[in-house]
C-alpha cells in the first residue's frame, strides 16, 4: 500500500466510476486527519499542499512528514503539489519528494499552457512522478472571474491531454475555489462530453460547497479526483474556535487543544471520502 503516484489510484477510480479525494493540508494535524479518515473508509487518498507553501523554508520537512505518513498508511496515499505555478516550483516539489505535481498554466494562452505543461510533464515523468494539468481556469469565488466562469471545451481538453501527456486533467465545468456566494451552475452535460473525448482521469477543482448531487454526477462522468480544501479546514477552524472560547484564556498544551478539531475534521473527511467512493 502506502506511498503511490496518481497512476496507482486514479485510472482505477475512473474505470470504476468513483473518485479519490484530494485534500489540501497545511500542518501535522490536517495531514493526520486525512490519513485517519482514508484508513477508516479503506479508500486511497491524495495529500496535497497549496503552491504558496513551496516558498516555506521547511517545505522539505513537511514533505518528509507526508511521505512518512503515507508509507505507514494501510491505504494508498499520493503526495501532490496543488496548482504548481512555475516549472521551478514543479522541480522543487519533485526534489522534495512529492510523488505527483500539478502544473497550472490555465491562465496562459492555450498554446503556451500546452507547451509549458508538456515540458513539465516530460520532466516529471523522467523522475517517476505523475502530473496534472489544467485548462479552462477554475476561478476564486468572490472574484470577477467567478461571475461568468469560462468553461473548457471537449475538443481543447482532448487535444491538450494528448499533446502534453499529463496523467490527469483539471477542466472547468462551472466550479470555483472557496465558498460560493450563490449556488454554482455545474455543467454536467459538458462533463459528459469532455469525458467522452478524454481518456485520462479528469479532476474537479473547487469541491467545497458544490452541491453533492452535482459532484456525484461529474464523478460518474470520468472525474476521478475531487479537490476539497476550504470545507474541511473550516470545520477544523470552527472547532478550534469553540475550544478556545471554552478555555477563556487559560493555557492548554497545543497538542491537546488540536485534538477535538482533528476529530471533527476526520468525521467531515470520512463523509466526503465515502461519497466520492460511492457516487
Ligand atoms: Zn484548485
Amino acid at each position: 500500500m502506502s506511498l503511490v503516484t496518481f497512476n496507482e489510484i486514479l485510472p482505477q477510480a475512473r474505470k470504476a466510476g468513483r473518485a479519490v479525494g484530494a485534500f489540501n493540508i497545511a500542518n501535522y494535524e490536517t495531514a493526520k486527519a486525512v490519513i485517519i479518515a482514508a484508513e477508516a473508509e479503506k479508500q486511497p487518498v491524495i495529500l496535497q499542499v497549496y503552491q504558496r507553501l513551496m516558498t516555506d523554508p521547511y517545505i522539505s520537512a513537511l514533505t518528509t512528514m507526508m511521505r512518512n505518513m503515507a508509507e505507514k498508511a494501510s491505504v494508498p496515499v499520493a503526495v501532490h503539489l496543488d496548482h504548481g505555478a512555475t516549472f521551478e516550483q514543479v522541480k522543487l516539489a519533485i526534489d522534495c519528494g512529492f510523488t505527483s505535481v500539478m502544473f497550472d498554466g490555465s491562465q496562459l494562452p492555450f498554446k503556451e499552457n500546452l507547451e509549458q505543461t508538456r515540458q513539465a510533464a516530460e520532466y516529471a515523468h523522467c523522475h517517476g512522478v505523475t502530473i496534472e494539468g489544467e485548462i479552462g481556469h477554475v476561478p476564486l469565488n468572490g472574484t470577477e472571474a467567478a461571475v461568468n466562469i469560462p468553461l473548457s471545451t471537449p475538443e481543447e481538453a482532448a487535444a491538450f491531454a494528448v499533446a502534453t501527456g499529463v496523467d490527469a486533467l483539471a477542466v472547468s465545468v462551472g466550479t470555483a475555489h472557496g465558498y460560493y456566494c450563490e449556488e454554482p451552475k455545474i455543467a454536467v452535460d459538458l462533463a459528459r462530453q469532455i469525458s467522452d473525448k478524454v481518456a485520462i482521469p479528469l479532476v474537479l477543482h473547487g469541491g467545497s460547497g458544490t452541491p453533492h448531487e452535482k459532484v456525484k454526477a461529474v464523478i460518474k462522468n470520468g472525474f476521478a479526483k475531487v479537490n476539497v480544501a476550504t470545507e474541511f479546514q473550516h470545520t477544523f477552524q470552527l472547532r478550534l474556535q469553540t475550544e478556545l472560547q471554552k478555555l477563556n484564556g487559560k493555557f492548554l498544551p497545543l497538542d491537546k487543544l488540536m485534538l477535538p478539531a482533528t476529530d471533527d475534521a476526520v468525521a467531515h473527511l470520512r463523509q466526503l471520502i465515502r461519497m466520492f467512493a460511492n457516487p
